[in-house]
């Protein structure tokens, strides 16, 4: 009897547990034995080199297109990882046996681009009656686009959310069980699944979920829509987590949470983020930590004081402001006005002076001024952010601002966003040169694009940094000398 065969007979004999991680990993077992006939890895038993020399009998490429935020690049991490454990080869081609997107839906033109690529995955498909292809994340969610998936994409296999991603496995052995189209769309949910498979991007670095969803409702914004009410993880969790990456080569972790600030609200023994902070500061190896998102509303001055101490928390803070108008921020349900926002920055640049402030605003919100959009241009000529992301407003259905009045002429929100952005960048390059010529640690990341002979990494600002040297050097934090300011980043020597 094969291997097959004999781990076949033993799983048919085993019942599905209800329980999570168990329930999953049952699944990841299911689909390695009977689609690539590979040994399971978490039901039943398995010398380890038999593990470990065991190769597929059939070879089937996946490829998982991430849209949106770091929250999701996080998310498709775990999404490649259970595929990769079932057996299947993460490839960046989407002429793949399995295409994955996980999509956004903060504006408009991200759903459109989805729906463009469906078009070009469903020729691949016709070439390939193996391929199936699945879509989950943000714009998911959305009951009028899951109707039109369902009627006018059929060759979609696989449609899942936001709250059951950790189900992958499940959804797609259901898939194959049925030949049928699956769908499973979860309004919201409570439950953190932990322990899933994961395939990191970067060796040295890693984004770390400390939360998910957002109570906010910032009256433009459909991300507490999608992605349900706030949910901490347990702080013993989230630092095991950590202890496990360092072990494994990261030096640094980016916390991902819609709003960090509000952190361990939910758990049982509440914990405020700037205590998280405190306790990740402890583990030994990890040299930076970095998160986002922050919320103005609830920027401590505990969270201040813990950064202006720490030795690994990275000086840099994206903190949004949308807008700097006091009126349009009332419209935006963003809970601070103009006044307490100048005073976080100025608390901040107090405690560390050479903190990087980063920041997101928002054009032609409905109803914005001419005189609101000066508030916006006064603040950004105050706050002196690093660098900021400028979005034009974009409506998204079902969100408060949608159904609001006084909808901004798009070309009066175009002429808008350009003087905005020429400020923001003439202030950036101001700002950038403040560091050049001090000595700083960099964290190497990649051979530079453009100049092999280059190496690329970023200071603890998030500020990029070119200098002669080599690949050996990737993850490794060493001392530059900022030698010549290109505006938004540094020519550099290693010292
Ligand atoms: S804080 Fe506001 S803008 Fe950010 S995700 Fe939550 S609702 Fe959206």
């Amino acid at each position: 009897m094969n291997r097959q065969q004999y781990y076949s007979d033993l799983f048919r004999q085993l019942s599905v547990p209800s329980e999570e991680p168990l329930r999953q990993q049952y699944f990841i077992d299911k689909l390695r034995i009977f689609m690539f006939g590979l040994p399971p890895k978490y039901t039943i038993p398995v010398d380890s080199e038999e593990l470990a020399s065991a190769k597929p009998l059939v070879r089937r490429t996946a490829c998982v297109s991430t849209f949106g935020c770091q929250m999701n690049a996080r998310d498709s991490e775990k999404l490649s990882g259970i595929l990769q454990e079932i057996g299947y080869e993460i490839i960046e081609d989407e002429k793949a046996d399995f295409v994955l997107y996980n999509t956004c839906t903060v504006r408009e033109n991200a759903n459109m681009r989805v729906y463009g690529r469906l078009g070009v995955l469903n020729g691949y498909k016709k070439k390939n009656d193996q391929m199936l292809i699945a879509l989950c994340g943000c714009m998911m969610q959305e009951t009028q686009v899951v109707e039109k998936l369902k009627k006018s994409y059929r060759f979609v296999d696989l449609i899942f959310g936001t709250h059951n991603l950790y189900k992958f496995a499940e959804l797609l052995s259901d898939r194959i069980d049925s030949g049928e189209m699956v769908i499973d769309i979860w309004k919201d949910t409570t439950q953190i699944v932990e322990d899933l498979p994961v395939d990191r991007k970067y060796p040295f670095k890693s984004g770390v979920n400390i939360m998910f969803g957002c109570n906010n409702f910032c009256s433009y914004c459909i991300v507490p829509y999608v992605r349900g009410r706030e949910r901490s993880r347990r702080p013993m969790d989230i630092i095991r987590e950590i202890e496990n990456l360092v072990a494994d080569g990261v030096v640094e972790v980016m916390l991902l949470g819609q709003n960090v600030n509000s952190y361990g609200k939910n758990l049982e023994e509440p914990m405020t983020f700037a205590q998280l902070l405190q306790e990740i500061e402890k583990i030994e190896g990890l040299e930076r930590i970095r998160f986002m998102t922050s919320h103005p509303k609830d920027l401590s001055d505990e969270l201040i004081e813990v950064m202006a101490n720490s030795k690994k928390i990275c000086r840099h803070m994206h903190l949004p402001l949308q807008s700097g108008s006091s009126r349009i921020l009332k419209l935006m349900n963003r809970r601070y006005d103009q006044e307490r926002y100048l005073s976080l920055v100025e608390k901040l640049r107090k405690a560390i002076p050479d903190i990087a402030i980063t920041t997101d605003i928002i054009v032609g919100f409905p109803g914005e001024t001419e005189e609101d959009f000066e508030q916006t241009m006064e603040v950004v000529r105050k706050a002196r952010y690093d660098s900021a992301f400028t979005f034009i407003y974009s409506k998204r259905s079902g969100t408060p601002a949608a159904a609001m009045e006084n909808q901004v002429p798009e070309e009066v929100t175009k002429a808008r966003f350009d003087r905005l952005l020429a400020l923001v960048q003439e202030i950036s390059r101001e700002q950038t040169a403040r560091f050049t010529g001090q000595t700083v640690p960099v964290l190497v990341e990649d051979v530079n694009d453009h100049d092999a002979s280059l190496m690329t990494g970023r200071m603890d600002t998030n500020l990029l940094v070119h200098f002669p040297g080599d690949a050996s050097m990737i993850g490794k934090i060493v001392n530059v000398r900022l030698d010549e300011c290109k505006g938004f980043y540094f020519l550099g020597t290693q010292v």
